[in-house]
């Protein structure tokens, strides 16, 4: 192939739309490409993993601010580098099954991650602090759920992190290059409309 050709033809064009970084794996959530999610969307009913007797939750109202994230305590599916979580109303959240599975993780963090105690499975994180930037927020993982039409991951939060749980630092090029690919902006914090929100509550806060 001529030099010109390889600049200009169709196939240097093939070439930079095909994906450099398909073998990274994030999450399966994303790792085909991000699914759209559907207008008009209610909601669905997460399962965890137990064989028998799972706990059910279930999520009345279509989610907000999907994205992976990289923090050592969300819950992760077995071999993924991220977690995927949304927030969606805790008044929107309900255990219609085997909620007597569940336990918090970590009582002492601002995060209550209610968990099987069986599988290991997160079925939602709550805050419990009403001063928090997030009350009324519950965290949840919308893949345990079989519906489709969830609103899609925006965004990769706390990119850096998966450092800390053992993923070389050698690795991370490829790694936001393949976040990039799928349209996940990789932050090494959160998103900045949502470390807006929590700088405007501090304000606030301050202010009152
Ligand atoms: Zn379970
Ligand atoms: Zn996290």
């Amino acid at each position: 192939m001529g030099i010109l050709s390889s600049l200009f033809g169709n196939g240097a064009e093939a070439e930079t739309k095909a994906p450099r970084y398909a073998h990274v794996k994030i999450h399966p959530a994303v790792d085909g490409g991000v699914k759209p999610g559907s207008a008009n969307f209610n909601g669905g009913v997460l399962t965890c993993h137990c064989k028998s007797n799972p706990v059910k939750v279930r999520v009345s109202a279509q989610t907000a601010h999907n994205h992976v994230c990289g923090c050592s305590k969300c819950w992760k599916p077995r071999g993924a580098l991220f977690a995927q979580i949304a927030v969606v109303s805790r008044d929107k959240v309900e255990v219609i099954a085997n909620g007597d599975k569940l336990q918090i993780v970590d009582p002492a963090a601002a995060i209550q991650r209610h968990a099987c105690r069986e599988c290991g499975v997160h079925m939602f994180g709550r805050i419990e602090n009403s001063e928090h930037p997030f009350y009324g927020l519950d965290f949840v993982h919308t893949e345990l759920s079989d519906e489709s039409g969830w609103s899609p991951p925006q965004f990769a939060a706390f990119v850096s992190s998966i450092i800390e749980t053992g993923t070389p630092a050698e690795r991370m090029g490829e790694i936001r290059g393949r976040l990039h690919e799928l349209g996940l902006e990789p932050y090494d914090c959160l998103s900045p409309p949502l470390m807006d929100a929590i700088a405007a509550h501090a304000a606030k806060s301050k202010a009152a």
